[in-house]
């Protein structure tokens, strides 16, 4: 039994993450699987039930759970609360709580989206790679300054930090196509020369895995005009940062990018977009990044990699079989809602052809 938090939040959070549900459900019939599911209010859901984004009882939810599945928070209503009140504090909170230091983000081009992409498709149909994006150090945590007209934002990062980051993209590089790129600045950063080092030295216990280290500013370059050439790619946060939404267009849009963090005992997955408050309760909302984030949990948290592809593989036939929702849909698209396209991924569940037996 693998006991799993959902965390719907706010915006369209409640109906990805219903959404997600219907898929796990075919996935524990076909795969002989059982999931234990607790739902607890977070982010502004949390603020309007108990006067705090991230309640005790949810706290405790997630503590007695084996992963967390996460899906938005924020909006309009909770814009104008003090700091420490709002939905997103939440959302850092909890990755603080669990230890998440690695993001991961991977990026597939889907040969049927091309025209919702503003790549040229014959310089993506191989595109299929992740980002590790170390989550808790660098600029965004280090110490910061205000001076009247001056200000400054630390970097800085230890062997310890970034070693561990470092060795779970080897991990994986190992299992997949054996190329890494490790990102950084080390012509003008120190803490990117270190980056380099630690890289080094723990590319010696992965000798199948070929490295490439490429300046930052090379890599968003690389990654508009030959995004192939990448599987497996190493950075730091703010390069992270910056590069992941460069490269989530790709995708061909924010509907359809998963997200997991990892680090400690509990993992945390959610689609890497927010509440999109503007298309809150209709039944609109694309659903498959937060369905492609559970395939990551199926993978990372539960050790099912069978699983996990057969939910990835069930997204693309669907997709190949016209269906969309609105940010997805093209000219001969057959428009579908949010839980109407986690019914059809599910039908297909290793069941290619979508019929009900
Ligand atoms: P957003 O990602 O919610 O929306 C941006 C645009 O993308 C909108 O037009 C929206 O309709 C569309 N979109 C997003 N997800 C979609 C989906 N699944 N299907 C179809 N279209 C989708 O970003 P925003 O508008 O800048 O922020 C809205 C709220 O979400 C804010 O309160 C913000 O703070 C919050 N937010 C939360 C997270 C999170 O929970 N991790 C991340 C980003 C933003």
């Amino acid at each position: 039994m693998f006991k799993i938090a959902v965390l719907p939040g706010d915006g369209i959070g409640p109906e990805i993450t219903r959404a997600a549900q219907i898929v796990l459900k075919k996935v524990e019939q076909a795969f002989n699987l059982k999931f234990a599911l607790k739902e607890g209010v977070f982010g502004g859901a949390g603020y309007d039930a108990y006067g705090t984004p991230f309640p005790e009882e949810t706290e405790k939810m997630v503590e007695e759970s084996q992963a967390v599945l996460l899906g938005a928070v924020g909006g309009p209503r909770w814009d104008d609360l003090p700091r420490e009140l709002r939905p997103e504090s939440a959302l850092l909170a909890l990755r603080k709580k669990l230890g998440l230091y690695c993001n991961l983000r991977p990026v597939k081009y889907f040969k049927v989206l091309a025209e919702k992409v503003a790549w040229k498709p014959e310089l993506l149909s191989e595109v299929d790679l992740i980002i590790f994006r170390e989550l808790t150090g660098g600029a965004y945590f280090g110490t910061k300054g205000r001076k009247e007209k001056e200000a400054f934002d630390t970097i800085q990062y230890s062997w310890e930090e970034v070693e561990r980051l470092v060795r779970r993209g080897f991990t994986t590089a190992s299992k997949r196509k054996k190329i890494l790129h490790s990102i950084d600045k080390a012509n003008v950063l120190e803490t990117s020369r270190l980056w380099r080092e630690v890289v080094n030295q723990v590319a010696k216990e992965y000798p199948e895995v070929k490295v490439e280290h490429m300046y930052v500013d090379n890599a968003a370059l690389q990654l508009v005009v030959n995004p192939q050439q990448f599987d497996v790619i190493v950075t730091e946060n703010m390069f992270g940062d910056i590069l992941s939404d460069l490269a989530a267009a790709i995708g061909g849009s924010l509907g359809m990018l998963p997200s997991a963090s990892l680090g400690g005992k509990i993992s945390l997955y959610e689609p890497a977009h927010g509440s999109a408050p503007d298309l809150a309760g209709q039944n609109k909302a694309n659903p498959i990044a937060t369905i492609l984030s559970l395939a990551l949990m199926l993978r990372y948290s539960c050790q099912e990699e069978e699983a996990a592809l057969a939910v990835e593989k069930a997204v693309e036939q669907v997709l190949e079989a016209g269906y969309a929702t609105g940010d997805i849909a093209r000219k001969n698209s057959k428009v579908v809602g949010t839980q109407e396209m986690a019914e059809l991924i599910a039908q297909r569940i290793n069941n290619p052809s979508g019929k009900i037996t």
